[in-house]
């Protein structure tokens, strides 16, 4: 699958973002309007205006939204989920050079309000992925008490756990612990059980 750097860039704001809410395991990681402001310049995410307590709110909205594309059923679901969300925020597409980036698209309507301006920037970039016929690398991570999503670019589609590192780190000790153990039982003679 052939994805531009912007969407790739997107794409890492989206896991980000939906990864801030206790949706996804842990604890409100989006409490106040300072730490969606850190968000905001961490993901560079460019025209915005001072953040408030109103774009909080709506950003926690969304989030719950962009989080049901990743649970969507089947593609037809995930589309129209896309769909409702950038034709809500009255996606425009619009080419621009900003910031020495080169050439490229932005889906926001100009001096759109933040969570509207990430709902047509990451539904568009959802709607990517959706065209390549790839819905299966939205994904949740497989580890039994986490529910991080991630976007799985890797060329075969194998993978299981979410970026945390712990999570990956944790199963895969797991399965080497009970892959001891069984070879511990394995080397009991017969008879012996
Ligand atoms: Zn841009
Ligand atoms: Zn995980």
């Amino acid at each position: 699958m052939l994805i531009t750097h912007d969407t790739e860039s997107a794409l890492g704001t989206l896991v980000e973002l939906l990864n801030t809410s206790p949706d996804a395991g842990g604890y409100e990681q989006l409490p106040d309007v300072a730490s969606l402001d850190a968000l905001v310049e961490r993901r560079e995410i460019s025209e915005v205006d001072a953040v408030t307590v109103a774009d909080l709110a709506a950003v926690h909205a969304l989030r719950a939204r962009l989080r049901a594309v990743f649970g969507a059923g089947s593609t037809e679901e995930a589309a129209e989920l896309v769909n409702v969300l950038v034709a809500d925020v009255n996606a425009t597409p619009r080419l621009t050079d900003h910031d020495g980036h080169g050439w490229h698209m932005h889906y926001f309507a100009p001096h759109a309000a933040l969570a509207d301006h990430l709902a047509a920037e990451l539904g568009m970039a959802l709607g990517l992925i959706l065209m390549a016929g790839e819905r299966e690398r939205l994904r949740r991570c497989e580890a039994p008490d986490c529910a991080r999503v991630f976007v799985d670019l890797s060329r075969n589609r194998s993978r299981r756990y979410c970026d945390s590192r712990t999570c990956g780190n944790r199963m895969h000790v797991a399965a080497y612990r009970a892959r001891q153990r069984s070879a511990a039982d394995d080397a009991i003679p017969l008879g012996v059980r």
